[in-house]
């Protein structure tokens, strides 16, 4: 299982936790064009890795990607990807796994 990153937002540099994270997974969908254009890039303010107690982070990090330009592809990103942490297009991990069950692997769902 991937290492959960520890701080927030997409910067897309070498030290992006984002990135650590997914040079640790297995990835279906590589196509990561999208992220240029994520309303969270650069952002630090936000959590999108909150720990377990701390609904309010998720709360606030699901508001925040509610007009996100890529918020569906996101979403669809991370489902393919079953990216295991973290708020991505708008849902927990745990909304995200219940589209897609643990024992399909490298499907892409089109949202
Ligand atoms: S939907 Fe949320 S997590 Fe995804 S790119 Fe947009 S702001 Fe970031």
């Amino acid at each position: 299982m991937p290492k959960k990153p520890t701080t927030t937002g997409l910067n897309l540099g070498e030290n992006d936790p984002y990135m650590q994270l997914l040079n640790d997974h297995r990835l279906y969908d590589n196509d990561m064009v999208w992220m240029e254009y994520a309303k969270c890039k650069g952002r630090t303010d936000i959590t999108f890795f909150p720990e377990p107690g701390e609904s309010h982070l998720m709360v606030n990090a699901k508001k925040f990607c509610n007009d996100c330009p890529v918020r569906e592809r996101c979403l669809r990103w991370a489902i393919s990807n079953q990216i295991p942490y973290g708020v991505w297009g708008g849902q927990s991990a745990n909304e995200r796994k219940k589209v897609l069950p643990n024992n399909i692997k490298g499907v892409t769902i089109n949202l």
